[in-house]
């Protein structure tokens, strides 16, 4: 049970820790990151990413994400296999505890915990993850040009992706289980009048469906949960699009959070409500969350510590 003091102690290890990490280093802030649950996060569970710039061919999210640590790492950051599962942000320094036991102690914090996808959690839905089922429309639509996909819920999310996916699928069917969307009248306009997507109401997805080795996906079961008629759709893609869950839990009730739990940030900045605290991608962001702008508020919450410890504001 080690006491571990640092200027700039970041919890999570996604590209927003990664990029706080690389930034407070290069600064000679000594700072300490500390993995979590998931090191590398969401980049971790995707397969090929075409759109982080740097790269003229697809790379692989596990193989960006090992790099990203490496140079953290390179640049100075200390880097701890932990989970935080306690903090104190009542003074400063502020404190946390980890699950190994150890304790940091911080002159600043940047929390970089991310969101999680939500899944709708059928055992074909992971076996097909990757193989045509993806939660992300921006990330995975190119790879349906010319194809035929699915999009699952009904908030802004699932119209926004099914609105994106029009530039690539030749159809796009959006599958919800009621029988109004709760998204934004503005997208539901757009959706409904474009020629390409149709939508298939009160409809949940009973299973997905595919080909094995290789894996890939070809279509879906529906259930229509008013009648109990089961109806089998064709489909190349589905994108799961039914909300993310903010890793917030550790920071309720002290980090001022929205509605959804999302971490407030002052517009413009990383700032939370509590001096000396940034926050940086997905934990607060819950509308571009892509990995490019998780480093970009990443880099600018290192900066915005930097300029705390400094004296400024
Ligand atoms: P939401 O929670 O708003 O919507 C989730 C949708 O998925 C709902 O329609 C819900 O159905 C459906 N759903 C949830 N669980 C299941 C399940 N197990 N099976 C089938 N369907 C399910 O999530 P979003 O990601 O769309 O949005 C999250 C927040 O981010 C919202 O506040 C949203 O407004 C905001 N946002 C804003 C954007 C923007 O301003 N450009 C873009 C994207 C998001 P039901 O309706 O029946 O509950």
């Amino acid at each position: 049970m080690t006491e571990h003091q640092t200027k700039v102690l970041i919890i999570g290890s996604g590209a927003a820790g990664c990029t706080a990490a690389i930034y407070a280093a290069r600064a000679s802030l000594n700072p300490i990151m500390v993995h979590g649950l998931q090191p590398g996060g969401q980049l971790t569970i995707t397969t090929d990413v075409e759109n982080f710039p740097g790269f003229e061919h697809a790379v692989q999210g596990p193989w960006l994400m090992e790099q990203m640590e490496k140079q953290a790492a390179h640049v100075g950051t200390k880097i701890m296999h932990d989970t935080i599962m306690k903090v104190d942000l009542s003074k400063r320094p502020f404190t946390a505890v980890g699950e190994s036991g150890d304790s940091y102690v911080a002159e600043t914090l940047v929390i970089a915990t991310g969101a999680t996808a939500r899944w709708l959690g059928m055992p074909t839905e992971k076996k097909f993850a990757g193989f045509g089922i993806s939660a992300c429309a921006t990330c995975d639509g190119f790879f349906f040009k010319g194809k035929e996909v699915l999009v699952i819920g009904g908030g802004n999310s699932a119209v926004e992706e099914a609105l994106y996916l029009t530039n690539h699928a030749t159809k796009v069917t959006l599958i919800h289980r009621r029988d109004s969307l709760r998204a934004e009248k503005i997208g539901q306009q757009r959706l409904f009048a474009h020629p390409k997507i149709s939508v298939i109401w009160d409809s949940v997805v009973e299973e997905f469906v595919g080909t094995e080795n290789p894996n890939s996906l070809t279509g879906a079961r529906l259930k229509n949960i008013k009648t109990g008629a089961v109806s089998d759709i064709k489909a190349d893609g589905a994108f799961i699009a039914i909300g993310h869950t903010p890793n917030t839990e550790l920071f309720k009730g002290v980090v001022t959070m929205d509605a959804d739990g999302y971490i407030v940030t002052t517009p413009g900045s990383t700032k939370t409500n509590i001096a000396g605290v940034f926050a940086a991608g997905d934990v607060q962001d819950k509308i571009f969350r892509q990995a490019v702008t998780a480093a970009g508020t990443g880099c600018m919450a290192a900066l915005e510590a930097e300029r705390f410890l400094a004296g400024g504001h």
